[in-house]
């Protein structure tokens, strides 16, 4: 956090306040600081800003004779190929060069039968075009290990899936329909594959299984996945999230005359002569006030709940919004004395794995590379997005169940654990909604309050970081227009692949003739 050299100015005018210094707020504010608009930025954490993508202390581990110092971060985080506002962001504002992932593995386990099989490359890179690419995965051996003749029977199940996939968009037709859950896109799938495919969906929207409805599970998939081959070419940051993003935003915002500062939590945004009072609360308790005409809301949604539920002048429209529930999760990484066969940078784990996903810390970090390259060590992150239960486990044995998860996968690992950490998030992770129209959007009822996040509604069909930064940046151009500054373009992805583009088309029409009669059917075998 910068220092609070000015702190009388503070309690004066700013063109901009910005309420969260996650990725959305940084990404707004270096923006609007980089066209001159000197934003204030005000953040709740007071050691580590960037919100979901914050930093922490370092590991510090002593192995063979030597003191070792590995970066911190909530979780590794993987860069997908529609996130084009993110890349912009990231090249406008940092020397951040991130690495293309080589290739994803989908580990599977049914009891004590695990398969490994490299997903990513044979999704997105062979001749099968969209929305049919999974079949490519037919051409590789190692699925014959994961499903059996019967599985062959999902085969019309499959085709009305991927049917809804590319004929319905959740997302751009403001369609939440609430309280229908993912299930009934597996209706008349296999037990295998629908587990199978479970995981994906677990991992694409970072929840529990019980966590995510059938319209964010369609949205997800059509964003990252289903549309286009390439939408699923991962890249990551060559260093932690902070080190890579969240730092370099912030020098950018101080550099261009902005203000970071931590250990604020607003708790008020009143009206006032000149547009809004921001009431902030210090961590020592002190009560500090920012007057603006523009202010841009960049929290999680749990806490964009509470504030504006706290503001007299934003009460009464915020009871009529729906904002989605914050989630937990926890971040095991776990240090080994040796190293699996060289392999892919990370992948799912599927099936009756505990943690959903896994990365290679030293396939990635550079920090941790050096350790492998010097002891011939290794690291995995995993990320265990639930059910309940799992989360509720004390850390040491969350750590422990990982850890056995891991020597099932990786058998040679059996008996090198060297060193593990868990982090968890406070409860804050998106419970991604479809945004309609009683979410808050980007464009807020409230003159001169614009908003951004992961979960606010705005027209582009991105989710997660990518979200994050759109809905930043068109967050800026609201107030860059409000200040006659000149706005930024907000980058929307390729369209669909010929045939994808084709089949939602014929789709839709079909919809529209039929469109009652379907929905009645879902509802009625909901
Ligand atoms: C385990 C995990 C893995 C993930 N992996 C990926 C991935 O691979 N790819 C991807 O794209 N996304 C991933 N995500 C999602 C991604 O982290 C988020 O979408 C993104 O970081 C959200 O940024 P944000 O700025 O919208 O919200 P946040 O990061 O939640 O930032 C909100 C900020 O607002 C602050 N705040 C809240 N209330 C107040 C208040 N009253 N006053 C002041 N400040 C306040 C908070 O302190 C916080 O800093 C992952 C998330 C998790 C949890």
């Amino acid at each position: 956090m910068s220092e609070n050299t000015h702190s009388q100015e503070y309690d004066d005018l700013f063109p901009v306040v910005v309420i969260g210094a996650g990725l959305a707020g940084l990404a707004a504010a270096a923006h609007l600081a980089e066209r001159g608009a000197e934003p204030l930025v005000l953040d709740a954490d007071s050691l580590w800003p960037g919100g979901r993508l914050s930093g922490g202390k370092p590991d510090v581990i002593a192995h063979e004779g030597q003191d070792w110092t590995f970066k911190t971060e909530h979780s590794v985080h993987g860069v997908w190929g529609g996130y084009l506002n993110l890349r912009a962001t990231i090249e406008r504002f940092t020397d951040t060069k991130l690495q293309l992932s080589y290739g994803e593995d989908w580990v599977n386990r049914w009891g004590k039968h695990v398969r490994h099989m490299e997903a990513g490359n044979a999704v997105r890179s062979k001749y099968i075009p969209a929305p049919f690419h999974y079949l490519n995965l037919l051409f590789n051996p190692s699925i014959w290990a994961n499903i059996a003749p019967w599985d062959f029977l999902s085969l019309p199940g499959l085709l009305v899936s991927t049917a809804l996939t590319v004929g319905f968009d959740p997302i751009g037709e403001g369609r939440s329909l609430d309280g229908l859950p993912m299930s009934i896109y597996f209706r008349g799938w296999t037990p295998n594959l629908r587990a199978t495919f479970t995981g994906l969906a677990v991992n694409l929207l970072a929840a529990s299984e019980e966590d995510i409805d059938l319209t964010a599970f369609i949205a997800g998939l059509r964003f990252y996945t289903m549309l286009r081959r390439d939408a699923w070419q991962l890249r990551f940051f060559p260093a932690d999230t902070h080190t890579s993003l969240i730092q370099p935003l912030i020098d950018s915002i101080t550099a261009n005359e902005g203000y970071v500062m931590g250990g604020m939590t607003v708790t008020r945004i009143d009206r006032s002569d000149v547009g809004w009072q921001v009431v902030a609360t210090a961590g020592t308790g002190e009560v500090r006030r920012f007057h603006t005409k523009n202010v841009i809301i960049a929290t999680d949604a749990p806490g964009a709940q509470r504030l504006l539920a706290a503001s007299k002048d934003t009460a009464a429209d915020a009871a009529e919004m729906i904002f989605p529930e914050g989630l937990r999760n926890a971040v095991v990484r776990l240090w080994y004395k040796t190293s699996p066969p060289e392999g892919v940078m990370g992948g799912m784990l599927t099936g009756d794995f505990l943690p959903d996903n896994f990365f290679w810390l030293h396939r990635i970090y550079d920090d941790f590379r050096q350790w492998h390259d010097a002891t011939g060590g290794s690291a995995i992150e995993m990320h265990v997005y639930g059910p309940k239960d799992v989360l509720d486990m004390p850390d040491a044995n969350l750590m422990a169940a990982c850890a056995t998860e891991v020597t099932r996968a990786w058998p040679g690992l059996k008996g090198q654990f060297l060193y593990g950490t868990v982090r968890r998030n406070s409860g804050v992770q998106t419970r991604f909604r479809v945004p309609d129209e009683r979410t808050l959007a980007v464009n807020t009822p409230w003159d001169g309050i614009a908003a951004c996040g992961d979960w606010v509604r705005h027209d582009t069909p991105a989710l997660w970081m990518e979200r994050s930064t759109t809905t930043g940046i068109a967050a800026a151009n609201t107030v860059l227009s409000n200040l006659g500054l000149e706005p930024y373009p907000v980058l929307y992805p390729p369209p669909p692949e010929l045939l994808a583009r084709g089949l939602g088309g014929l789709i839709r029409l079909g919809r529209r003739v039929l469109g009652k009669p379907i929905m009645g059917l879902l509802r009625a075998t909901k």
